[in-house]
């Protein structure tokens, strides 16, 4: 049945159609909407799985922005460099440090940081709290731990002095005789000369010169240092004790014994004496007190330097 065509889309088209095409329209129109409906909802869809990914890489990436953008920041201010080296210690350069400079050694501004009955297991520790701050120091050997002789090598090969203490460290055998004496003074040697490729002609006796721990053989020390001459050696004692030997039990201990032992010793010290302090580095609290032992001493305008034959001779009063 033919209408006026004026009358506009939809319903003229439907109107002019016969059933079939009719049929055949509807189904069209629903599956147009279904898929115009499930179109909408996997748009939706990926939008909300895009945004959550965004969120996730949001998440993920952020702190890396911040990391590389305060890294590239730290150099522009000097006092900012120098703030972002002062917390981590490990990372600590040298050129950021105060460190000890030995050709600036000046007369009355010395101190000789000497370490006896070691090498051990401290020992490279204790060399890394060295080289840190370019100190250089005395090792005065023992054999007591010979699973540790070849650090021997690592104390000279980093500019530290090495003399002779003992191999054996037992009083009752070394002081019994000269003889024994000498005796295990050349096993010693030998055991540095191994590692070094030379002999020592350092040396500090067990107990100190002054030691009366040798009076069940009267005269010995009297003997045995007229005899060091004689040999071409030259023995070390010390003015200050940073007191490990004497029952410190902390490395505060350590430390303040070293600081007040060093300002008590000042007004007494005598004409060309230098600070030498007896430390041994086989207690953990010692080796853990040096970095700011040397602090402290650079602070003061100290230069720490190694003994050699040629330093102030300090020698105690021999009593036996
Ligand atoms: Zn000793």
């Amino acid at each position: 049945m033919p209408l006026a065509c004026n009358e506009g889309g939809f319903v003229v088209t439907y109107e002019i159609m016969d059933k079939k095409y009719v049929g055949s329209g509807i189904v069209l129109l629903l599956l147009t909407v279904l898929l115009v409906a499930g179109g909408r909802y996997q748009y939706r869809k990926l939008s909300s799985d895009r945004a959550a990914n965004e969120t996730l890489s949001t998440a993920t990436e952020e702190p890396k922005k911040e990391e590389i953008s305060e890294t590239a920041s730290a150099p522009e201010d000097p006092s900012e460099e120098v703030l972002y080296r002062a917390v981590p210690a490990d990372v600590v350069t040298a050129e950021g440090l105060r460190v000890n400079h030995p050709e600036n050694a000046e007369a009355g501004k010395i101190i000789y940081l000497t370490f006896d009955d070691g090498p051990c297991m401290y020992t490279a520790k204790l060399l890394g709290i060295l080289d840190k701050y370019n100190v250089k120091a005395t090792f005065f050997v023992t054999d007591m731990t010979p699973e540790y002789e070849y650090m021997i090598y690592e104390e000279k090969s980093s500019g530290h002095s090495v003399g002779v203490h003992s191999y054996s460290h037992v009083y009752d055998k070394i002081y019994e005789s000269e003889d024994a004496f000498w005796a295990d003074f050349n096993l010693m040697n030998n055991v540095i000369y191994k590692y070094t490729g030379e002999k020592t002609d350092i040396i500090r006796f067990p107990g100190g010169s002054s030691n009366e721990i040798s009076k069940f053989n009267p005269g010995i020390m009297t003997r045995l240092v007229a005899e060091t001459g004689d040999r071409g050696l030259y023995y070390f004692d010390w003015n200050v004790i940073c007191g490990d030997a004497d029952g410190a039990k902390t490395s505060a201990e350590i430390y303040n014994n070293i600081v007040n032992g060093i300002a008590e010793k000042i007004p007494t010290l005598e004409d060309g004496e230098e600070i030498v302090i007896l430390c041994h580095d086989n207690h953990e609290i010692t080796v853990n007190a040096m970095e700011d032992v040397i602090n402290w001493g650079l602070d003061q305008g100290y230069t720490f330097l190694p003994l050699t034959k040629d330093s102030y001779p300090k020698h105690h009063t021999i009593h036996n």
